[in-house]
């Protein structure tokens, strides 16, 4: 019989400083002597600064190797302030990671951008890992720590890895099963993956939750937990909205079209390995880890009060045919030719007679790049700046608050739940007290 096992997972809100990789622990302490699998992210906003270590090394502006040595040094800060300053080991170990990044940077840039990312930003997650897995074992928690890229294999599409499910499911059983076998705990990073030829892949920002259902899944956990800042699931970010309301339980499903749409609180790609499986998700807060958080299952009845989430940086690309022709069949076949070409997402799209309008994700330049590519045949207008405002089970004044000060650009109805708008701002008009005079 296969042994139970629980999976958590700590972002990295939950690992930003010493106190709270020492929250953690105590979180953990908990749960001494099960069998239990923890993911770990990069600390804090680590992984955004290695971005930018990545877009200097490839624009040679000379300055990658300054922005590392800034990200090493809060590293050491915090390994001095949760070991002391005698700690070698820790340091040594987070050091070797390190070395590795400085090698990449000694070379000039590679010519394939995504996979030079790849092998830089990897550091975060090995760095906290080890500085996580180090400190639990100091503490008298047992931990081992595992390399998350002998576990999941993906494709080569450097920064968005596609999992390779049979041999990550034959790798988790020969090496993580038997590790768990030993006892205590097994602690491994997010995010990361690598290649048939052992070359590091990611997959995808803010994929350390899908990891987590990863493991969960290839390791049949009993159930899977993300710690995060929030008691739960929200009714929207708290960020953006005011009288937000936790909810306690929510559908594999509902959560799958909340997080697709721009629900940031879990990754996308989470869920569906875990409704495979009928494995239980808890959303829960570390700040107060009493707290009941969210369940998501299958065992739930459908009845939700309005949800929000919000998509920044979105494009609106309005495409029309050059010789006013019908944007007909060919047409249409041709455009997403080449959106699959440039892996862009679409989030909407309608058309007319004359012309066609998609919402893309407005992301690196992609944008540009499409637009250029259909140049030739059609005439591509770009709105730029947009937000995408998905609302389920709507009620009409939500909807007429969301519009307030905005000017919507498109707007659809899903069945009866949904409704899907894309918006900008509009400045508010002021009379001036004074009339500027002539
Ligand atoms: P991690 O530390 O795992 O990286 P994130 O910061 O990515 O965690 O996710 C938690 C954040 O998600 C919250 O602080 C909150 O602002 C945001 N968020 C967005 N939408 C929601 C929602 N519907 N419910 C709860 N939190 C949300
Ligand atoms: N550290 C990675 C990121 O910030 C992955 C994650 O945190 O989930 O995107
Ligand atoms: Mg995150």
């Amino acid at each position: 019989m296969k042994q139970p096992v629980r999976v958590f997972k700590f972002g990295g809100s939950s690992l930003k400083d010493a106190s709270a990789v020492k929250n953690v622990s105590k979180i953990l302490q908990d749960y001494k002597g099960q069998p239990l699998a923890i993911v770990v992210s990069a600390m804090g906003k680590t992984t955004n600064a290695l971005e930018t270590v990545v877009e200097a090394h490839a624009a040679r502006t000379g300055e990658a190797f300054a922005i590392l040595n800034d990200i090493k040094a809060q590293h050491y800060r915090l390994i001095d302030e949760l070991f002391g300053k005698e700690e070698e080991e820790v340091y040594a170990a987070v050091n070797d990671t390190f070395v590795e990044v400085e090698w990449v940077l000694e070379e000039e840039p590679h010519e394939n951008y995504d996979y030079m990312y790849d092998q830089i930003v990897c550091v975060g997650e090995l760095a906290s890992s080890k500085i996580v897995s180090a400190y639990l074992n100091k503490i008298g928690l047992p931990v081992q720590w595992l390399d998350a890229r002998d576990i999941i294999l993906t494709d080569d599409i450097f920064r968005e890895g596609w999992v390779q499910w049979e041999e990550t499911l034959e790798r988790s059983a020969r090496i993580a099963r038997p590790m768990l076998a030993k006892g205590g705990f097994i602690l491994t990073q997010g995010f990361i993956g690598s290649t048939t030829e052992n070359f590091t892949t990611t997959l995808g920002r803010e994929g350390s939750d899908y990891t987590a259902a990863i493991f969960s899944y290839c390791l049949d956990a009993e159930d899977m937990t993300i710690w995060k800042d929030v008691p739960g699931v929200l009714t929207a970010d708290p960020r953006m909205f005011e009288n937000v309301v936790k909810l306690d339980r929510l559908s594999y499903k509902e959560a799958i079209e909340m997080t697709y749409y721009g629900a940031k609180v879990i990754h996308p790609k989470t869920i569906k390995p875990l409704q495979n499986k009928s494995i239980p998700l808890y959303v829960k807060s570390f700040i107060d880890p009493s707290g009941e958080g969210t369940l998501i299952s299958d065992e739930v009845e459908d009845n939700y009060p309005p949800m929000v989430a919000v998509e920044p940086d979105q494009c609106l690309l309005s495409i029309s045919t050059r010789d006013f022709s019908f944007v007909a069949e060919h047409h249409i076949s041709h455009i997403f030719n080449l959106i699959a070409g440039l892996r862009i997402q679409v989030n909407m799209m309608q058309n007319s007679a004359i012309s066609f309008s998609l919402v893309i994700n407005d992301i690196d330049d992609k944008a540009d790049r499409l637009a250029e590519q259909l140049k030739d045949t059609f005439k591509v207008l770009r709105d730029r700046g947009l937000e995408l405002i998905t609302v389920r089970h709507y009620q009409q004044d939500v909807l007429e608050n969301l519009r307030r000060g905005k000017i919507v650009l498109l707007e659809e109805k899903i069945k009866d739940t949904t409704v899907q708008m894309v918006v900008k701002d509009v400045p508010v008009m002021r009379r001036k007290l004074v009339a500027d005079k002539a």
